[in-house]
């Protein structure tokens, strides 16, 4: 060994490509120099010093036995493994080699229960031009349950939504997509994806092709029903990657499953957010929508629970059933408890089908399927022998090869002791009668054992003596122990191994035969055990679709109850589902607020005739939550639940689309109006006649009438253009106006008492929703509930006063050249040009001119105002800076502002 042990481990690792590497050295893993450094600080280990190659280097270590825990934490915080094994040549010497390398995505040992998804993502090669942005192939898998998908999507949005969706650990990116920085950072931004670069070579399509196939069945890659070979190189490059890490889970990855978006609601990554499906814009999960209404018994329900969440659907057929399925179960409240009592002792079988396929699964783990294989005929009977017997719930078995599953659970009953050893390799696994060999193994193992046992009582008997017992230890093995009063007189064939205080021990030749022979026997039983145990293990492997069906049939169960417990004990009702254009709601809450606010209930009715309504209220009144209860009601509905409502008929939409207030991109530094402006471009773009789409205050990030500008015509696009279902809050009370001159936008608002009190006005929120626009703004009240000082406050008030008893405002230009632009007109609704013209809009209809509604603004205010927002700082000096300020203050002296 000359390179000495730490120079093996720095070759080791320059090949492992991994962040750091375990090496076994005997009984322990060790890791070495500046990687011990690393794990000692990670996980709280002390590091020991190594000699090495006339070096000294830290190193840290854990036992053989103990490297899972200490694999999957380094794992969980971002570290790839490499596990080099040590194994013994033919001449006795030792080698190491990198069996494993473990990654976010291919952690088989993972103690969190949610879906760990490995993604691919691929784009066309050829992809040069910025116009072109798609298709794009698109693989998910989770190793830990074999589950295994793949999909097309049509551009990087539809993309980096799927893979919000799925909120992978671990992405592998294609060719194309691997310099597509703003694809990467668009995806690893929302998630905590690793980008794993691996060989470009496993996305070849000709390889992709054969991987897949070898996998899934000839064929599968050509009948996956997708347009192009991009799901296929995706799907094939995972599967390559998952076999070069060495986690050996090829049999539990039984299927592949396609699917398309045509089957699903589209939720862009925004909307999956701002609707806090799984977690809150702040990133808990508690007081998430999931969160929410989770009364899963199980991780498996838990999980599908969330894939029903996030990837609700269109297709009636689908959703029809799952709704008699809640309905019935909503219904059968005790046999809903039972059920969900028995599924409480079910195992997680998709994710036992993974460890058993990978070999780690012990006898423990055998026994679990074996119970849960145990439940099947019990949540049959629940389902087949009562009132849910005409539901589709008793189809949810359908898939189960029953037969199949009753022989699996004798074969393992047959097989496994009640109470397995933790170690597979020393026996005392399997029950009588499973093998022949083993049965004749046990039986001399006892007899021998026997004899042993009756050796103390022969011995009184042969030699006289009162003081004897028999034992074992590991240093001396079986002995015999005389009491000390007796010690002397032991025949001479007894010889003396050892004295203690009170006794003596011997040891006499046919002991150390029984003891030899005994020892033979274990080491052929546990030998024998091992073979017997990996055999029983590659059947149940060889069986993974099968558990793989049962773990869904469970989880789907689970899921069913899960949403009929809520419905039942929040008086949830059926939604009755509908063609695209209609949503009706008789007093709907919304979900989570409803836990824990006295809720006051509203109704809302879309239909074609009325499709847009503006909500307007004081802030704090309840608009985004009026909004989002909309949204949310329409997502519950299209995942088959039951939704928070007293009645609710839902027009199935083929997608939502949200953007409300953008806190947190704030907070990451990015500039909130042109992400405001992006979502918004990405809803003009996306949305159909068949969507739904909630604006929550829109433009509100520039200057006001810029902001009034775009609030308006976005209004008139997806008004005339998109055509679809729109709820849009905003303060701009301007844009009410335009209820009376767009057919299908209404008015309504959330309404307040308003109490005068002498001192102020006292306001009361009522949180109910009624006809019609607010008839002012509350923004100077909310300023004085927040301290703004009583001048400010009372200033505000005139100013607004004024600005009321005038019948317009003037948009103004950006810059010195460009003057009065515009000039809205209030009485009329609509933008009129300078000289009078108005602008691609319907006309007015109530004769209003511009010429009577310029504003008399104060023009020497109008110019310091425009001068203000022209002037540019960095190009002046600050002595020309303050000739500016002084002149400006000049101006205004001249102002009715300077009266105050
Ligand atoms: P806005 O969008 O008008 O600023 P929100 O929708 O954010 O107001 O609501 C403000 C608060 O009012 C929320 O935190 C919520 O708890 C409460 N709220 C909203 N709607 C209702 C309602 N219908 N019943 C009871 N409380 C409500």
């Amino acid at each position: 060994m000359s390179q000495g042990i730490v120079g093996q481990f720095h070759a080791l690792k320059a090949d492992s490509d991994a962040d750091l590497l375990a090496m076994q050295c005997g009984d322990f893993y060790e890791f070495f120099d500046t990687d011990a450094e690393c794990v000692a600080d990670e996980l709280d280990l002390t590091t020991s010093t190594k000699s090495s190659g006339g070096e000294s280097y830290p190193m840290a270590g854990v036992p053989v036995g103990e490297l899972t825990p200490y694999l999957t934490a380094l794992v969980e915080r971002g570290y790839t493994v490499a596990v080099a094994d040590q194994f013994e040549d033919d001449n006795g010497d030792f080698y190491r080699e990198i069996t494993r390398r473990v990654t976010p995505g291919t952690l088989l040992e993972t103690a969190d229960s949610d879906a760990q998804y490995l993604a691919a993502v691929v784009a066309p090669n050829e992809q040069t031009d910025d116009e072109s942005t798609g298709p794009y192939g698109l693989a998910f898998a989770d190793i830990t349950t074999g589950q295994f998908l793949v999909t097309e999507v049509e551009d990087a949005d539809s993309a980096v939504a799927e893979c919000y969706r799925f909120d992978p650990v671990e992405l592998l990116p294609g060719p194309a997509v691997r310099t597509d920085d703003e694809f990467l950072s668009a995806v690893t931004d929302r998630s905590d994806a690793e980008v794993t670069l691996h060989t470009t070579d496993a996305f070849a399509p000709g390889r992709a092709t054969y991987t897949v196939d070898e996998q899934f069945g000839d064929e599968t890659a050509d009948s996956i029903g997708l347009d192009s070979e991009l799901a296929v190189r995706a799907a094939g490059a995972i599967l390559a990657y998952v076999a070069e890490t060495g986690v050996g889970v090829r049999q539990s990855m039984t299927r592949l499953q396609p699917y398309t978006a045509d089957d699903h609601l589209t939720l862009d990554a925004t909307t999956q957010r701002n609707l806090e499906l799984v977690e809150t814009m702040q990133g808990d999960s508690a007081g998430s929508l999931l969160a929410t209404v989770d009364h899963t018994a199980t991780s498996p329900g838990r999980r599908l629970l969330r894939e029903w969440l996030t990837r609700p659907r269109r297709d009636r057929a689908t959703l029809d059933r799952r709704l008699d399925s809640v309905a019935a179960m909503a219904a059968a409240a005790l046999r809903r408890q039972r059920l969900q009592e028995t599924l409480d002792g079910a195992a997680d079988l998709e994710r036992l089908a993974s460890r058993v396929a990978s070999g780690s699964a012990g006898a423990n783990e055998l026994l679990s399927i074996r119970e849960t294989l145990g439940l099947l005929p019990d949540i049959a009977a629940e389902l087949t022998d009562g009132e849910l017997a005409d539901s589709p719930l008793p189809s949810v078995l359908d898939d189960i090869d029953r037969e199949a599953a009753a022989d699996l659970r004798e074969t393992l009953a047959d097989a496994i002791v009640d109470d397995p050893p933790q170690t597979v390799t020393q026996g005392e696994l399997f029950k009588r009668g499973y093998h022949d060999d083993l049965d004749e193994l046990i039986d001399q193992h006892e007899a021998a054992k026997e004899w042993i046992d009756g050796l103390a009582d022969r011995l009184k008997q042969r030699h006289g003596l009162t003081h004897v017992s028999v034992g074992r230890n590991k240093t001396d093995g079986y002995y015999i122990q005389v009491g000390q009063s007796e010690a002397d007189a032991v025949p001479d064939s007894f010889s003396h191994v050892k004295t203690l205080k009170n006794s003596k021990r011997f040891v006499i030749d046919e002991l150390a035969e029984r003891e030899r022979e005994i020892l033979r026997l274990e080491e052929q039983r546990g030998e024998l055990e091992y073979e017997l145990f990996e055999e029983l293990r590659e059947s149940v492997a060889a069986q993974s679709a099968l558990l793989q069906d049962v773990g869904r049939a469970i989880a789907e169960l689970d899921v069913y109850c899960s949403l009929a417990t809520h419905a039942a004990s929040n008086g949830w009702c059926r939604p009755t589902l509908a063609d695209p254009g209609e949503l009706a709601i008789d007093a709907g809450r919304h979900p989570v607020v409803e836990q824990t606010t006295e809720f006051v209930p509203n109704d809302l009715q879309l239909d074609r005739d009325r499709g847009f309504l503006l909500v307007t209220g004081p802030n704090m009144s309840g608009k985004s939550t009026y909004m989002r209860q909309a949204a949310l009601i329409t997502l519950l509905a299209q995942v088959g639940s039951f939704v928070p409502a007293d009645a609710a008929t839902v027009g199935v939409v083929d997608g939502i689309y949200t953007r409300v207030g953008a806190l947190d991109e704030l907070a990451q530094g990015r500039s909130t109006f042109m992400v405001e402006m992006q979502e918004l471009s990405n809803i003009l773009h996306s949305a159909t006649d068949e969507s739904l789409v909630i604006l929550d205050e829109v433009g509100r990030g520039t200057a006001t009438y810029d902001g009034i500008s775009i609030a308006w015509a976005a209004t008139e696009y997806i008004h005339n253009r998109i055509g679809c279902h729109c709820l849009f809050a905003t303060h701009y009370h301007e844009l009410t106006a335009l209820a009376s001159h767009l057919d299908r936008v209404g008015n309504v608002h959330v309404a307040v008492a308003n109490e005068d009190r002498g001192d102020g006005e006292e306001i009361t929120f009522l949180r109910t929703v009624e006809e019609g626009a607010t008839d002012r703004s509350y923004g100077i009240h909310v300023a004085d509930l927040a301290g703004v000082p009583e001048p400010v406050v009372g200033r505000a008030r005139d100013v607004l006063e004024k600005l009321r008893s005038k019948k317009a405002v003037e948009a103004k230009g950006s810059g010195s050249s460009e003057p009065t632009q515009a000039v809205f007109d209030l009485s009329a609704g609509e933008f009129r040009t300078a000289d009078g013209d108005a602008r691609e809009i319907e006309p007015a209809d109530n004769g209003a001119n511009a010429a009577d509604t310029t504003t008399d603004s104060d023009p020497e205010l109008e110019s310091v105002l425009t001068a203000l927002q022209t002037t540019d700082i960095d190009e002046m000096s600050p002595v020309e800076l303050m000739a500016k300020v002084q002149q400006w203050q000049e101006q205004l002296s001249k102002t009715e502002l300077s009266e105050h």
